[in-house]
């Protein structure tokens, strides 16, 4: 795991900043870096779940305060801090939820960038089809190797019969009395002068003199479209993919909405992601364990054998640095962190049987110095329990 970052640093402000100053550094950063500003950009979309997790904790004072003492410790693994994968950071949706707990009113999807970026109003056509959602599930090898996918699903597309245009064929479209074909009106309340999206044409300039019958003068129909998507190598669970145009179809020949995939990884049977690092348990034989030997590791490749040193007790931990997945931005692998299972061994035969008690025969007390430890332990709390009773039945 990558040291991270202090949160402060990140945001760009003093370990004494108020509540309002941690605001506005976040909000600057998470427009700067926002994924629907930056389409594609791995790094930037990296940015804006860092900036999303530091406003997090730095937001709430409770976590602020854990913060200043504990440093990232304090929602470190085991901690039940944030991020679904046990090793701390936000995944991208959380991060979005996040910024629009922050900034957004609400509203329908997409709606914070009007307010934003829009620049003031009028700018984007209400035409527009809308973005859509897909959840896709992905097997963990497509998810560290990258993959391709067909996707099915139900979307507006245009009406042959009109071609998406909503007038009837044979009909012409008119310029719009109200806009003058501009797709925008002026208001005003007296004071300010606003220019808004003509509501008589939504934006585009023109009227339909008589609808298309099949449509009713929408441009759409339901229809199924399938896409193939590419699955980049490395992707986890939260990983969002944006297909631009392949939302819903705009409403009479207006730009379509973009599809968000959003990938959901299942879990694999021998690997356990944690990141970019893996984590395999390995079963490794009684004796082995106990004269030592070396055994093999799958890994994403291959194999590798690992030693096991003489006396190796279960649950040790090893790792195979940079055996781990490939990082998608291109630094680099993570590690596989090979966990020992010692397998007791079972279905014994007569002979197996009679060997082993000929062991149990040899063997003493000091070829268990853990049991020796812990029986010492036992002692000593049962004497410790023992004084304590005897205090409290004195009177
Ligand atoms: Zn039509
Ligand atoms: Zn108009």
């Amino acid at each position: 795991m990558a040291d991270k970052r202090d949160f402060y640093e990140i945001l760009g402000v003093s370990s004494s900043a108020s509540q309002d100053e941690i605001k506005k550094a976040y909000r600057k950063l998470a427009m700067q870096y926002h994924p629907d500003k930056n389409p594609g950009d791995t790094v930037a979309e990296e940015k804006f779940k860092e900036a999303t997790e530091a406003y997090e904790v730095l937001s709430d004072e409770g976590k602020r305060q854990q913060y200043d003492q504990f440093g990232h410790a304090a929602f470190g693994p085991g901690r039940g801090a944030a991020g679904a994968g046990g090793f701390g950071g936000v995944d991208l949706e959380e991060a979005l939820r996040t910024f629009m707990g922050a900034f957004g009113g609400g509203g329908g999807g997409g709606s914070i960038f009007d307010n934003f970026f829009g620049g003031g109003g009028g700018g984007r056509n209400n035409n527009r089809g809308s973005d859509l959602r897909f959840d896709l599930e992905i097997d963990f090898e497509e998810a560290v190797f990258g993959s391709r996918r067909d996707l099915s699903y139900n979307v507006n597309v245009e009406c042959d019969t009109c071609n998406g245009s909503g007038a009837a064929p044979g009909s012409q479209k008119k310029q719009c009395a109200t806009c003058k074909g501009t797709g925008q009106v002026i208001s005003s309340n007296g004071l300010f002068h606003m220019r808004q999206t003509c509501p008589d044409c939504g934006g585009t300039g023109y009227v339909i003199g008589s609808p298309c019958p099949d449509c009713r003068g929408t441009g759409q129909k339901k229809g199924k479209r399938t896409i193939t998507v590419r699955i980049p190598q490395g992707v986890e669970t939260g990983s969002r993919l944006r297909v631009q145009g392949k939302g819903e179809g705009g409403v009479q020949g207006g730009e379509p909405g973009d599809l968000y995939v959003i990938l959901h990884v299942k879990d694999h049977e021998i690997f356990e992601r944690h990141d970019l690092d893996l984590l395999v348990e390995v079963p490794v034989p009684l004796q082995t364990a106990v004269l030592g030997g070396d055994v093999q590791v799958p890994t994403l490749e291959g194999f590798s054998r690992i030693k096991i040193p003489a006396g190796t007790q279960s649950g040790k931990m090893m790792r195979i640095r940079n055996k781990g997945v490939k990082d998608p931005r291109g630094y680099g692998h993570g590690d596989l962190h090979v966990r020992v299972q010692i397998e007791t061994p079972t279905h014994l035969s007569g002979k197996q049987k009679k060997a082993l008690r000929q062991l149990e025969e040899v063997m003493d007390a000091a070829n268990f110095p853990v049991n020796e430890k812990f029986q010492k332990q036992v002692k000593e709390f049962t004497h410790r329990r023992e004084e304590l009773e005897k205090l409290s039945t004195a009177t």
